[in-house]
């Protein structure tokens, strides 16, 4: 996706539907350095407006995410192209979030068991209290990082059942309740009905 071009493109449409930036800015609700951020190229309107602008600018979602007015004969083209980088956008961002998350276990894991450790060690040379609270606290200290994991093992990607191929998203309570080796789940799959280790994957198709 080009924002240089998807920026002029809105200035332009903005221009032609005789609305200044901070006009365009007060009809959705936003300021209007956040127009001329778009305008100059350097971010693209939030997913949760693009709708609003694309209505008051009297423009298609996909006229706008290619920068340009769409003919009817090149309609079917710019859609897929659109939909193709806006799926390769959201992979790219699942693989960020998988790597994240093999980073957190890499680095919070060890210096959890750390204060585990140390909080025992205390406790068996007399400073008790003290050695609780390191325990305690670690304990404390899990809970948002669990969280944290289980979110993104549930948002990044689809998992794959072995026996039909169906790829899927599963609900928050299944992810949570499943027995998991690795990344893998065990969990029904809600196309074939069969329970399995199903195996994260990034891609809703095949390819
Ligand atoms: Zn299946």
């Amino acid at each position: 996706m080009d924002q240089v071009k998807i920026g002029k493109f809105i200035s332009e449409c903005r221009k032609e539907a005789g609305l200044t930036q901070a006009a365009l800015a007060e009809k959705l609700n936003i300021t209007d350095r956040a127009v001329s951020k778009w305008e100059n190229g350097k971010s693209l309107p939030d997913a949760s407006i693009m709708l609003e602008l694309c209505k008051i600018l009297n423009i298609g979602v996909n006229e706008l995410l290619t920068g340009e007015h769409i003919t009817m004969e090149n309609y079917k083209d710019k859609a897929e192209e659109n939909l193709l980088e806006m799926s390769n956008r959201i992979e790219k961002r699942d693989k960020l979030l998988l790597d994240l998350e093999i980073w957190m276990i890499a680095i919070v894991i060890p210096f959890l068991c750390g204060l585990t450790l140390a909080g025992s060690y205390l406790c068996e040379n007399g400073q008790v209290a003290l050695g609780t609270a390191l325990i305690i606290g670690q304990f404390i200290l899990l809970i948002p990082f669990v969280y944290f994991g289980l979110r993104i093992e549930h948002d990044a990607g689809y998992y794959e059942c072995p026996n039909c191929g169906e790829r899927y998203v599963p609900t928050m309570k299944e992810v949570v309740m499943a027995p998991h080796m690795g990344r893998s789940r065990k969990m029904k799959c809600p196309h074939c009905g069969q329970k399995a280790y199903h195996k994260k994957v990034l891609t809703k198709n095949k390819s």
